[in-house]
């Protein structure tokens, strides 16, 4: 398996994969620095995701725009792509922090629904934990 085969599995949390894909990602990622720091990278993405259930504050319109937008122009400059990664994976944190900022808000206001989502909860706890 490359890199090629084992990017789509990078991004995935653990419990999102299958035994076979979770083991093929774990055998490709102890052997290649590039897919490990990628995968890294994803993973403070879930941190990140996680500290927000904790937030109150709502990012103002058009932040998730500029975030991509942000992206794209790193994107088009770095020629390193140890660096692009890097790039990706500090920008991905944001745009995908401030979509489940919304996504906790709208579930907060909505009546008679617990919140957070159970698999938020779980994603939550360990960044709280650390917090204190
Ligand atoms: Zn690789």
């Amino acid at each position: 398996m490359g890199c090629h085969d084992v990017r789509p599995l990078l991004a995935a949390r653990v419990e999102e994969l299958s035994p076979l894909e979770a083991r093929i990602r774990a055998e490709h990622v102890a052997t290649c620095p590039r897919c490990a720091a990628e995968a890294a990278a994803y993973g403070r993405v879930v941190q990140a995701l996680a500290a927000m259930a904790a937030l109150e504050a709502e990012p103002i319109a058009g932040t998730l725009e500029r975030a991509l937008a942000a992206v794209d122009r790193r994107r088009a400059l770095m020629t390193d792509p140890r660096l692009a990664m890097v790039a990706a994976g500090s920008a991905g944190a944001l745009v995908a922090t401030v979509v489940v900022a919304r996504a906790l808000r709208q579930r907060r206001r909505a009546p008679g629904r617990p919140s957070p989502a159970p698999s938020l909860v779980g994603l939550a706890a360990p960044a709280l934990i650390r917090a204190k």
